[in-house]
């Protein structure tokens, strides 16, 4: 029997080159891979709705004649034409139209439509409906099933999609899709049915249950995904095991001098953390642990203890950061406490050009450099590592999935998979975690040190700005520091800088008594660099800067944040933006300025934010209001496309995917064909 993976688009009716071409761009490659593209939603058009029954927003068939065609000139040129039914009337508007339509359009001619009801100036109107005219003699009849409408991509029409998967819904009648998984209640839907039901729901499907996800068939469908998912990061994580790692003795000194010169004691959190870490790193095979904390719970000091043990032993250790600024942090941060150890850290960045790179890549070659710390730099090809024993990278989820791979293949053969940290500040919510971070052991530092006085939040109108501008020279003449943070929403840091600019002159205007300095990812690294170190040392009191603070900054002496804009943000940015005051003792403030008027999600948002000071909850009603694409910062990364499955809608399935998972890694065979079914050859994109 052939396998419906073995038959190919081009085998399909109405598949040439440029089409297959295009469906093989996006993915699909099979009549499997059709029958595995599942509509975004549904259009009901297997009934006549009365015109007086009609909601806004909901599509809908209407039947009945015309009333009257003709142009109106408003903003835009537009034939409207009103058409009733006994029920109502409803008007439909074009703004292209062609002379000829609007002789068809003619007074009592019937005519079927199908549209989207809006509010218009005339009451209800349907935009470019489509529309038939009818022929009293001849009865056309409606559809029996609800019209899926598939996600597209530019050049594949939805009628184009339809027909394929109908080739494959006729294909599949043959050849049945194997059933891979019976152990789970919801598989007791048979596959090939739910694939039928959810390409072409009955026309008394329950659409509302299917507009939310929730029918069995589409469960049955999400909860196979999210096994898929799951297993292919359990065989990325037995593959990266499999190549070991070489054993680290615990730390018999470097620890303990560290600790001695640190000035605190770890907190119990940091200290449970760290021995997990060092019972990771004496094993033969590569740690693979993510380590989440709060902002300012104190993540370094952690990577700094798992660092000592690998150099200790003569192991070097790579520290990646996200950006150039959060880089150069951890490079003064680890100078300052390793040069006192004896220890040499190195530097690597990619602005980094000329004799100063020569001598920091022969640093690294040679084994001098025995902590490295800087940007993607770090695993570009021509770094080559004497010996590298653990990888650490902070703020995991800005990098995409080769870096962390790429950084992976740079020890010795001999020496198997480097033992890799990755810590995160983003409290990752628990539904995400055991997706997204399948295949990561996790710790959780859930203790801030002591001292720390929580960040008291308001959020306020920026049409009193110029009160938080007062506010700014008050704080300011205490001695105290304080950051403006602008945002936007384009992701271009030259409108960012842009932003950024002009509220520093607005404020050198209204403040001219203050330092104020500015920072922007436009400046050359040495710019920021000197920027950020005068501020640390107080000589400029207030800076105003665009997200690029973001992270890691640490200015204890700074005590008030303004954040613009803040509504454009997503929570947990804003909850690690804010990270940056109450840093010390001092009491701190954030404010968060929104432009009014404000949505009610908006309002929701800053509302969660001011009320609360935890980051796990700030993340889950971010999850919650914006999606777990936009939380992880996936966009970037390519992580995560599910198909079906919805992380907050389907979370309830995750403890028995994760059951169901941990049996089913056992078969190779069937493991493999379910992350072949769902994943394809994608299955990389799961490696995080
Ligand atoms: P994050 O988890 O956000 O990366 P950091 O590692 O930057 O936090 O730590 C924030 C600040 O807290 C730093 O100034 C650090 O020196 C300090 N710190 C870390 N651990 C402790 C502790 N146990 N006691 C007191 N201060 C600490
Ligand atoms: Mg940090």
């Amino acid at each position: 029997m052939t396998d419906l993976q073995a038959i190919t688009v081009d085998q399909l009716k109405g598949v040439g080159p440029r089409l297959r071409e295009k469906l093989n761009k996006y993915g699909v490659f099979t009549a499997q891979d059709l029958l595995f593209h599942l509509p975004l939603r549904y259009q009901d058009r297997t009934k006549i709705t009365p015109i007086g029954a009609l909601q806004l927003g909901v599509d809908a068939v209407i039947e009945g004649e015309v009333q009257v065609a003709d142009i109106a000139f408003g903003k835009r040129r537009s034939l409207i034409c009103k058409v009733q039914d006994g029920t109502g009337l409803v008007t439909l508007r074009f703004f292209h139209f062609s002379g000829a339509q609007k002789n068809q359009l003619a007074k009592g001619v019937r005519i079927r439509c199908y549209g989207e009801p809006r509010r218009g100036s005339a009451g209800l109107e349907l935009y470019h409906p489509e529309y038939q005219l009818l022929d009293e003699q001849q009865a056309v009849e409606l559809d029996d099933r609800l019209t899926p409408v598939y996600p597209s991509t530019d050049g594949i029409g939805q009628n184009v999609w339809r027909k394929l998967c109908q080739q494959a819904l006729t294909l599949l009648d043959k050849h049945p899709v194997t059933e891979l998984i019976s152990q789970h209640e919801l598989a007791r839907f048979p596959l090939s049915d739910a694939l039928r039901y959810l390409h072409q729901p009955p026309s008394k499907a329950r659409l509302s249950l299917m507009r939310e996800g929730l029918h069995p068939a589409q469960r049955r469908l999400a909860f196979e995904e999210l096994l898929a998912h799951n297993l292919a990061m359990l065989k990325t994580r037995e593959q990266t095991q499999a190549r070991g790692a070489v054993p680290m003795a615990e730390s018999r000194q470097l620890q303990n001098a560290f600790l001695k010169q640190l000035g605190f004691k770890l907190t119990d959190a940091q200290q449970r953390v760290s021995d997990e870490i060092a019972a990771d790193l004496i094993l033969p095979r590569p740690m693979l642990r993510l380590v989440q904390g709060d902002v300012g719970s104190g993540k370094t000091v952690v990577a700094g203890m798992a660092a000592l043990q690998a150099i200790e032993q003569g192991f070097q250790v790579a520290l990646m950061a996200p950006t150039e600024i959060l880089a150069e942090q951890h490079y003064l941060n680890f100078s300052q406490w390793f040069d006192s150890l004896g220890i040499k850290v190195g530097w690597l960045v990619g602005k980094l050009k000329g004799k100063a790179r020569q001598k920091a890549l022969v640093e690294i070659a040679s084994g001098e450099a025995q902590l490295v710390v800087g940007t993607h730099a770090l695993f570009q090809d021509e770094v080559a590592y004497q010996r590298l024993g653990l990888a650490i990278i902070d703020e995991q989820h800005r990098f995409g999935v080769h870096q962390r791979l790429a950084l992976t293949q740079k020890t010795r053969p001999e020496d198997g998979s480097p033992h890799q940290l990755v810590m995160t500040a983003t409290p990752i919510p628990r539904t995400l975690a055991m997706t997204a971070y399948a295949d990561l052991d996790t710790s959780i530092i859930d203790e801030l040190p002591p001292g720390r006085t929580p960040v008291n939040t308001v959020v306020i109108d920026n049409a009193r700005r110029a009160q938080i501008i007062e506010r700014i020279a008050h704080v300011c003449a205490k001695g105290q520091q304080v950051y403006w943070v602008c945002t936007l929403i384009e992701e271009s840091e030259a409108l960012q800088a842009q932003a950024a600019e002009a509220a520093f002159e607005e404020l050198k205007t209204a403040l001219p008594q203050l330092q104020i300095a500015l920072v922007h990812g436009r400046q050359k690294s040495q710019e920021k660099a000197d920027i950020m170190t005068a501020f640390k040392a107080g000589e400029t009191q207030l800076l105003v800067a665009t997200t690029v603070i973001e992270v890691g900054v640490d200015v204890p002496n700074a005590s008030l944040m303004v954040i613009e804009n803040a509504e454009r943000l997503g929570l947990s940015q804003l909850h690690q933006l804010r990270g940056r005051v109450g840093r010390g003792a001092l009491e701190s403030h954030c404010v968060l300025l929104y432009q009014s008027p404000l949505s009610r999600t908006g309002k929701e948002r800053l509302r969660a934010l001011r009320e609360s000071t935890d980051g796990f909850y700030i993340a889950e009603k971010d999850l919650m209001l914006r999606g777990p694409g936009e939380v992880l910062g996936t966009r970037q990364t390519g992580l995560m496309q599910f198909r079906i499955a919805d992380l907050q809608r389907d979370g309830d399935l995750l403890e028995d995917v994760k059951q169901v998972a941990g049996k089913v890694s056992a078969d190779d065979n069937l493991s493999d064909a379910l992350i072949q079914r769902w994943l394809g050859d994608r299955t990389d994109y799961a490696v995080v």
